[in-house]
């Protein structure tokens, strides 16, 4: 979408602002305004709280993970555990937030897009939770690979809009909600799935996700009685990282570590992994990395984990890794499905394919040895594997017939 006008409210360094075509920039400070209101307003954190608490599942557990720790040759990893969340995932902590923001807005109805459906999914529940009507859309070519959650946000009570414009997939999905919340902002709030877009939604998901590392922050201390000395995420948007990295951004001794999506490996160029090649630019509102071409075209990227198959990164992460406070590492295709693998085995968790390049860079530096064997370690298992399961057996199948092939 074309930069209209920007200015410095939710700046993260050079990067983040508001650039949305100009009938946006007032309904965006509507927002900013309401959202600084409820992060001070005592009965509206306690609503979410108890929503959290007691629909959601919060607090998730945190797990050691022994046999996973010993096999990579690493013997203090810890698992946050939002796999455990009602819906499979984090993105239910954000849905939530922004379903009980929007209706203290007195808005009726919410969109949304969605890539791999997650984000649709828990979009749909929220609002049936709280009252809302929904709108998802979603690219004709993701409805496609992803049948069962179109099926499930229609039984949730939304609707989905089919989205047939461009490479019609996520960054389609998102142009098409944009259109729509331009035209119906004063019943409509646009619930977005990742610290994203304009100002206030980079900052106002942080704050919704950031839930994680409070909980981790209590939960290590009790464990281990002291902070981790790592902690590892895997970067789409970057809204489970963050929500694990905030709470301990001031305490300088502890390294975090993000995972973008290495896909078929950065030489191939089929990838989403931003900070390998980063070159700054605008896209959905927000300025931050954006995989393009030296035209400044939009690449299109590769990962086989749709939650990470994204071209640009949220605003903050880029801050962050251009001040050096967070490391950005990448795990391929292989490596992720890899250590899939190993934690069914060693552990009986499925993890997500977008967790599971979190877990992958952790089995490569404990193979490495380029992490202490007993440092403490926090990784984010930002949500549960059953709906990969489709593309594990597939990419299994492939492998198999690659290898009968060669021989
Ligand atoms: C959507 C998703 C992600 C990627 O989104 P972030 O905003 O980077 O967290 C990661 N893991 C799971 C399980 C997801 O569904």
């Amino acid at each position: 979408m074309k930069a209209v006008r920007s200015t410095t409210p939710g700046r993260f360094g050079e990067f983040g602002g508001i650039y949305v075509p100009e009938i946006l920039y007032t309904p965006v400070l509507e927002l900013a305004h309401a959202f600084e209101e409820v992060r001070g307003d005592h009965a509206f954190q306690e609503t979410l709280q108890r929503e959290l608490t007691t629909f959601a599942g919060r607090p998730t557990p945190l797990t050691h993970a022994v046999r996973f720790g010993e096999t990579i040759g690493l013997t203090r990893v810890y698992l946050k555990r939002e796999d455990l969340l009602h819906t499979g995932a984090h993105k239910i902590n954000n849905a939530l937030g922004q379903a009980l923001l929007a209706r203290r807005m007195g808005k009726t109805r919410v969109v949304a897009e969605t890539g791999a459906g997650q984000h649709g999914v828990a979009s749909a529940t929220a609002c049936a939770r709280v009252g809302l009507q929904c709108t998802v859309y979603m690219g004709e070519v993701d409805m496609e690979r992803q049948r069962p959650n179109v099926e499930r946000m229609k039984l949730l009570g939304a609707e989905v809009v089919p989205v047939a414009s461009g490479s019609r997939t996520l960054k389609d999905a998102i142009n098409e909600a944009m259109r729509d919340w331009s035209a119906s902002v004063r019943t409509t709030h646009y619930l977005l799935g990742s610290v994203l877009g304009p100002h206030p939604y980079p900052t106002m998901v942080r704050d919704f996700q950031s839930v994680i590392g409070r909980e981790t922050r209590v939960q290590i201390q009790k464990e281990a009685g002291r902070l981790p000395d790592l902690l590892v995420a895997c970067v789409g948007g970057g809204s489970n990282a963050i929500g694990l990295f905030h709470e301990f951004l001031e305490d300088r001794a502890v390294q975090m570590v993000g995972v973008e999506a290495g896909g078929a490996g950065i030489r191939s160029g089929r990838h989403a992994a931003r900070f390998a090649e980063p070159a700054v630019g605008v896209l959905h509102g927000t300025r931050t990395q954006v995989l393009q071409d030296s035209a400044g075209q939009i690449r299109s990227t590769h990962s086989i984990s749709a939650g990470l198959d994204y071209p640009a990164v949220g605003p903050e992460h880029a801050a962050l890794q251009a001040s050096g406070r967070v490391r950005y590492e990448s795990a391929t295709d292989e490596e992720a499905l890899r250590a899939f693998d190993l934690l069914a085995r060693t552990e009986g968790i499925l993890p997500a394919l977008e967790s599971s390049h979190a877990l992958a860079y952790l089995a490569r530096s404990g193979a490495a040895r380029a992490v202490r064997s007993d440092a403490l370690i926090v990784a984010n298992l930002s949500g549960r594997g059953d709906k990969d399961l489709g593309v594990v057996l597939a990419a299994r199948h492939d492998a198999a017939l690659d290898s009968s092939g060669r021989g």
